[in-house]
């Protein structure tokens, strides 16, 4: 029974250190995709340019982000996570 416990900490543990060696290379390698990778024809068969996540810091197609407009200027989200959260850090309620 003690074993069976045990296994399943190792289990836990394993996967968040999987996790968190994994998450940020995911991450850059998205990033380096996105930036460097697609010159010009796939990023414009997408549709749209390329927009800087302001939260996560992540480029996304114009094409298929989450917007929000402030100020008469759109910003671009990777996802409605990072656009609620930037909402919260403004403080401000939708418009
Ligand atoms: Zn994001």
């Amino acid at each position: 029974m003690v074993r069976v416990i045990l296994y399943l900490l190792l289990a836990v543990l394993l996967i968040t250190l999987l996790r968190s060696v994994l998450g940020p290379i995911v991450r850059i390698a998205a990033r380096w995709l996105l930036a460097g990778g697609a010159p010009g024809p796939r990023s414009t068969q997408m549709g749209g340019e390329l927009r800087q996540d302001p939260v996560c810091g992540v480029y996304i197609s114009t094409a298929t982000s989450y917007k929000l407009s402030e100020g008469g200027k759109i910003l671009h989200f990777c996802s409605e996570a990072c656009r609620e959260q930037y909402r919260r850090g403004k403080g401000r309620p939708e418009a």
